[in-house]
Parts: structure tokens; sequence; C-alpha cells
């Protein structure tokens, strides 16, 4: 693993304000607290990082000084304790107050037979809708084959936020719907492939599909399952020599959607098997809907006939939100919770929060708990909170984006910033973008020379000294020097 600043991390997180006598420790929601405490997880980790340890853990208790927290098994357990025990210490006593002791257990039933995934959540909002949704055998039927199909109930078309960034996106997801409404039959477009980087709402759509098609008819027979979940199992098929029976399986459902389909990467020696299970599905005119964080040009060790097949129909892109549709999407969270936060605080995330829908979710959420407590945290406070989630887009900032804002508030072609041009205009705007890269991103002097085309680091170890003095001389340098921050964090 690699080594990471816990504790710096960890000093972001926000603290439930627990006063002596008004909350007791045994009333805190694990719920919540787990929440930000695997928010905060998934911001310093990467995704698979994330994935293969923390997916299924939850915190279960917190008692006498002891959080307990469940995996799914002795091998995560271990791994847990060993590699992350001092981080989840640190996140958990800040997220409770308390200096608390860590104790994984491990819940083996679950990885068999998994506790209900998702809580359904009766509708309140509007009384007619609650009418006839109470209709209860059909309510029922209804939650049976949600469940059957592995769906989240919560992701639906109606709290899905439509922007410019997932227009066609919906309207691809709209126009399965109604072809799975008249018959099972795939019609227009076949399979669908969603893709786009992670938390822009990938999975919320193609569950949404499910879930309105069994709204509509809850004898459709759908399954959704992340690639590692199908593969697995074709995997065990093969191995048992029933491969007829996987793809007869298959074969019977109206609607299959498959999650994460870049995973398949990892997989080669499956590609056979899944290239004929698709082609039976696709054969018998079965809709299929795929989502990938890249598009099917970009996943690596795959044959050319799959690669093929997921681009056969229609390959659709999700892009990341803009600024409207970020706010927009953050009201939309905050009535479901049937929360209020103010403007000012949503705007503040809406602004520093680009580029995934669930780290906005994450940041709504820290603050809603805060709020929870009765406490209307200071804007200060919600900054530091967000502090986080710049601090995680400081990392993904790439030193050609850095040279792009420096040349574009400078007006200095990016060939000259790397040229041994000396003008003086070129020469400061030069040093800016070596000062930025090697302060604001921490890229060291040797790889700073580099990326400027320079031979020696002492041109660079002279640029962070000068870049300082200059700034104190010269407010419109200054000026300049902010507004290139500017661009690239804010
Ligand atoms: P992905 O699968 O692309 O990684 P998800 O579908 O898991 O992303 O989305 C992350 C979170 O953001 C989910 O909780 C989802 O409900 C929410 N979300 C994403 N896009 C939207 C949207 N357009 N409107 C409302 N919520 C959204
Ligand atoms: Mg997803």
């Amino acid at each position: 693993m690699d080594k990471i600043d816990f504790e710096k991390y960890a000093d972001n997180i926000p603290k439930l304000e627990i006063r002596e006598g008004e909350i007791s420790i045994q009333d805190i929601d694990t719920d919540d607290v787990w929440k930000i405490v695997t928010e905060n997880l998934r911001m310093v980790l990467d995704r698979v990082e994330y994935d293969s340890w923390f997916a299924g853990t939850y915190l279960e208790k917190v008692q006498n000084g002891v959080a307990t927290i469940s995996c799914s098994n002795e091998f995560k357990r271990e791994a847990i304790l060993r590699d992350y025990n001092k981080f989840l210490q640190s996140c958990l006593t800040k997220a409770t107050g308390q200096n608390l002791q860590i104790e994984m257990i491990v819940k083996a039933s679950e990885a068999k037979e998994p506790r209900e995934r998702y809580k359904f959540v009766t509708n309140t909002g509007n009384p007619i809708m609650d009418l006839f949704t109470k209709m209860e055998g059909d309510k029922k039927k209804y939650e049976d084959a949600v469940k059957r199909a592995r769906l989240n109930p919560r992701y639906t078309f109606k709290n899905f936020v439509i922007g410019s960034n997932n227009r066609l996106a919906e309207a691809v997801a709209q126009s399965v719907v109604s072809d799975l409404d008249n018959d099972s039959i795939a019609k227009s477009y076949n399979p669908v492939f969603y893709y786009g980087s992670t938390g822009v709402g990938k999975t919320h759509l193609m569950q949404a599909i499910g879930n309105e098609v069994l709204r509509k008819n809850p004898d459709r027979n759908i399954a959704y399952v992340s690639i590692e979940q199908f593969l697995n199992e074709m995997i065990e098929a093969i191995r048992t020599r029933k491969n007829e029976d996987f793809r007869s399986k298959y074969r019977e459902v109206d609607l299959l959607i498959i999650d994460d389909i870049q995973f398949v990467e990892a997989y080669p020696k499956t590609q056979e098997e899944l290239f004929h299970t698709f082609n039976t599905l696709y054969q018998a005119n079965k809709q299929i809907i795929l989502a990938s964080d890249r598009p099917p040009r970009d996943i690596k060790n795959i044959t050319d006939r799959l690669r093929t097949r997921f681009e056969g129909g229609m390959v659709c892109d999700i892009q990341a939100p803009e600024y409207e549709t970020r706010l927009a999407i953050l009201k939309q969270i905050m009535l479901e919770k049937g929360v209020t936060v103010p403007d000012l605080f949503l705007e503040l995330i809406a602004k520093n929060i680009e580029s995934s829908v669930r780290e906005l979710e994450g940041a709504l959420n820290k603050v809603i708990t805060l709020t929870k407590l009765g406490e209307v945290p200071s804007y200060e406070e919600v900054a530091r909170i967000l502090q986080v989630d710049i601090e995680s887009k400081r990392r993904r900032v790439t030193p050609e984006r850095l040279l792009e804002v420096v040349s574009s508030v400078f007006d200095i072609s990016i060939r000259f910033l790397r040229s041994s041009r000396k003008t003086d205009s070129i020469a400061t705007a030069r040093q800016v973008a070596m000062y930025l890269l090697r302060t604001e991103l921490e890229i060291s002097l040797k790889n700073v020379a580099k990326i400027v085309g320079r031979k020696d680091h002492t041109t660079v170890m002279f640029a962070c000294e000068a870049i300082p003095k200059k700034i104190k001389l010269d407010p419109g340098l200054a000026e300049k020097v902010e507004r290139c921050k500017r661009d690239l964090f804010y």
C-alpha cells in the first residue's frame, strides 16, 4: 500500500459536537459515524483499494470505548487491522469525539447471505402517490422484484437530476424503459454502454432503469450485477461444468445490467465465455446495459470481438455536472433527506467540488451531520470540512493542466514556457510555472526541471525563491499567481 499521510487527512474530518449530558455515545447514529469515516476513506484511498478492503465493512456498535467494525472475512480483518488501524482510529475519534479502540469482527454469514442491502423508504412526498403505492399487493410485488433484481430502490428517475452532462444518457435510458414496457424485447439500443469517471451517476441511472421497468411491470425479469459478481458466477459454472445452466439462467432475464465492466481487464481468461454469454443474450434480443469508467476502446486486455460487442449498440458518456446541475443535485438530496442547509453552504460546496456527485453528496452529508445536532456550522467550519475535497482535487491536477493555466493567465504559449527564451515576460511566467509545480503540486525539483525542459534543477530552486519575493513587490504578478491557483483549485 502506498504510504499516505493519513494523519493529515484525519485532521480534516468533521467532528460530531458532543456536549456532556446532552448526547451520550450510545445515542450516536452508527450509520452517520460510519458514513463520515468511509467518505473520508474513499477520498484518501483509490477506488480499487477502497473496494478491496472496505466494501461491506460496517460499524456495528460503539460501546465502552470500543468501536466494533464488521467485515466479511478473516483475510480482510487482518489486512485492515494491519494497514489501516491507526487511520481508522483517528477518523473515529474525530467523528465521535471519543478515543476509541478498534475491534474487528468477521461476519461470515454475510458473505453467503448478504443482509438486506437496501431499505425501502415509504414515500411521504405526495399523498395521492402514497395512496397508490400503498396498494399493498402491488407494492409487495414490486419490492420483491426489486430485491430479486438486486436493485437499490433509492435510485430512481425522479431523483436523478438532468443537466447538459447527462441529458443524452438519460434520454437513452428512458427509451430503454419504454421498449421494455411494451414487450420484453430490446429494440432501440443494444447493448447500451455508459461510461464516465467515478461518481458521475452511472450506477444511479442504470438502476433507475431497472426500478422503473419493475415499477411499470413487476413481472419483468431483471438482474443487476457487478462484473465481478457476474464473472465469479461464470467461473464457478465453468469449474463445475455448468456453463449451460449459467447461460440459460441469464438467457431468461429481460434486462441484464452489468456495472463497472472495466474490471474485466483483470480476468483475461474468462473472455471467451463472457463473449458467448453476451451473444446468447444478444441474439435472444435481451436488453443489456453496461457501465464502465472508460470507453470500450480504452479497456485493456480484451479481445476485439468483445470490444466490438461493447461498441455495437449505443456508447454514451456521462460527464461531470456543471455548477448549476451540481447545485440542483444538492437541493435534490436535501429534499430527499428532509433537511435544509443554507444556500450559502450549498453554493460553497457546489463551487468547490466539481468532478464527482459522490463527493458532492459526501460533503453535503458532513454538513448535514453537523446541522443535525442542532449546530449551525460557521462558514469557516464548512470551508474547513471541504478542505479534504480541495486537497484531493489538488492531487488530481496534472502538470500539463498547470502549464495550460499558467499559459492562459500569462498569455504565453506552453511552447514558450518550455523553451529557453529569456524575454522578461516569458521568463517570469516560466518561473511562476516552476514555482507552482513545486509548491502546489509538490513535484520534485528534478521533475519540475524536466517538465519545463530544463536540464538543471537549480533553476527551479532559484524560481521558488524568486517568485515569493517578486509577488511582494508586484501586485499585478501577485494577482496573476492567485488567478492561476483559483483556476486550478477552486
Ligand atoms: P458512478 O456509478 O458513476 O460512480 P453513482 O451512480 O454511484 O456514480 O453516483 C454517485 C452518487 O451521486 C449516488 O449517490 C447518486 O445517487 C448521486 N448522483 C449522481 N448523479 C446524480 C444526478 N444526476 N442526480 C442526482 N443524484 C446523482
Ligand atoms: Mg458505479
